[in-house]
């Protein structure tokens, strides 16, 4: 027995993202436990995400961390690659990549990245709403217990699943604030006395309680109210897009099913458990909207109902608005290219970057309102202030060169040069050069920046001589 599978169409579709109007149910949201093979896989990849999450602040290369956030002194390690305050250029692009990549990423799969590993919704369900289920039951239980009055039992309940998620919440802060500041920094607030830590302390504090009230009462308005990329959906989907989506084709119209009796409509049943599971409240079948993080969990449980009534499985799965009414699947669109071509461009620049880059950066200037000076041993000075910027994390012990023309260079006093990491150093200098290696009123000095006997950076500079 199988419905009539597409015979009569909806009058009517949705535009993307289009969906306010069809939120079916208050707050505080009970969406029942999902269960199923697509829920099956999201916890095993749950699992590797959470890992990930935790182990990658702890992995080094080169005794450096392998990714450091720490936006508040600029200091940006990704994948070794240290991005410090000068590397703004690598900033920038680097940026724009992603940016853009999210942008292709987005407009072939659709909102993929919120549903199998965004930390949201990977900690919102995989472990928050599963503590839940064990603690207070599935959705019906946990409707009723919060209608209950507040026996020792509600009590205990309440305080077990609360305190959990609070533990859980300083983990996950800890975690937050290793990626921003670094394990041995986390360590050393751990080990060492709170008041000398007293500032990291109060930031561990407002995390806990930030992660706390997220997981406990903002919920899934993070995703629906607070999150841009969830917001920038209508922008980046087109009918070409995968996406978690119910076959309005096959489904509908849609009706109950009634035994014995001959059926004429489509193959939804009307049963509304894919809306009882949508973790944001939202019922599919009125199509693609802002709120759906392709969480699955309406697959699954529309794929039961299928299997239960004998019908074919895949009413809601992973498909195309194209592929539903056009039946035709279309992933590589002129739109793509377009994304990709400059994708493309801008790695090639930050590949350009990454590989022209220097340790170091100087600048050498003559200083201001300073003139030439004759030397009685036939010889010209022109002095000179300049800054030499850490562009790594680690300590660099510089010395400055002067390549060409032959002369020399004299500084006031015996400058301590040593960089901290991504710090600065800064001096004057005399250039000090022959008469008789002076061809011109103005030379292009050619200077370089040396650790031991590896050249740093070269860069060139003007000096100024009478005329002759
Ligand atoms: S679960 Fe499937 S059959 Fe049931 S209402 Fe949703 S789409 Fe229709
Ligand atoms: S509509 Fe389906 S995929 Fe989207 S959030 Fe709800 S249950 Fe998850």
């Amino acid at each position: 027995m199988n419905g009539s599978g597409g015979k009569l169409k909806r009058e009517t579709r949705l535009p993307i993202a289009d969906s306010r109007s069809f939120k079916s149910e208050t707050r505080p949201l009970y969406p029942q436990r999902p269960t199923g093979k697509w829920h099956n896989r999201r916890v095993v990849f749950s699992i590797a995400i959470i890992t990930l999450l935790f182990v990658t602040p702890f992995i080094r290369i080169g005794g450096q961390p392998l990714v450091l956030f720490n936006v508040i002194e600029r200091k940006i390690i990704l994948f070794g690659i240290f991005i410090g305050p000068q590397d703004y250029w690598l900033f920038g692009l680097t940026m724009l990549s992603f940016f853009v990549f999210i942008v292709l990423f987005t407009t072939v799969f659709g909102r993929l990245w919120c549903g199998w590993a965004c930390p949201q919704t990977v900690f919102m369900e995989m472990v928050f709403r599963k503590i839940e289920y064990a603690i207070e039951g599935d959705a019906g239980k946990q409707k009723l217990l919060d209608k209950a009055p507040w026996t020792s039992d509600k009590i205990l309940k309440k305080g077990l699943k609360y305190t959990i998620f609070l533990l859980i919440s300083f983990a996950i802060a800890n975690v937050l604030l290793a990626y921003v500041l670094g394990t041995d920094e986390l360590c050393k607030i751990i080990a060492e006395p709170i008041e000398d830590h007293i500032g990291l302390f109060s930031g561990i504090v407002i995390f806990t309680a930030v992660f706390y009230w997220n997981f406990a009462w903002l919920r899934e308005q993070a995703c629906t109210v607070v999150c841009p990329y969830g917001r920038l959906q209508s922008v980046l989907l087109d009918h070409n897009s995968i996406n978690v989506a119910y076959d309005h084709e096959r489904g509908e119209p849609r009706g109950k099913l009634h035994k014995g009796a001959d059926r004429t409509e489509g193959d939804c049943v009307s049963c509304f458990q894919c809306v009882a599971v949508c973790p944001t409240g939202i019922d599919i079948r009125n199509g693609t909207q802002m709120e759906c993080v392709s969480c699955t969990a309406c697959i699954d449980a529309c794929d039961s109902i299928m299997e239960k009534v004998g019908f074919q499985k895949g009413l809601i799965r992973y498909t195309s608005e194209n592929a539903i009414v056009q039946k035709t699947t279309k992933i590589v669109t002129p739109r793509t290219w377009g994304y990709a071509a400059v994708l493309l461009l801008l790695w090639s620049a930050l590949g350009f970057v990454v590989a022209t880059r220097t340790d170091t950066q100087t600048t050498l200037f003559r200083a201001p309102g300073s003139r030439y000076i004759e030397n009685t041993d036939g010889t010209i000075s022109n002095l000179y202030t300049f800054k030499i910027f850490n562009k790594t994390n680690r300590i660099i012990k510089p010395s400055l060169h002067l390549d060409a023309p032959h002369g020399k260079l004299l500084f006031a006093g015996s400058p301590d040069l040593t960089l901290e990491a991504a710090g600065m150093s800064e001096g004057t200098v005399f250039v000090v050069i022959p008469k008789s290696a002076l061809k011109s009123r103005k030379t292009v000095l050619k200077l370089s920046v040396s650790q031991g006997n590896r050249q740093l950076e070269s860069f060139e500079s003007t000096f100024i001589a009478p005329e002759e």
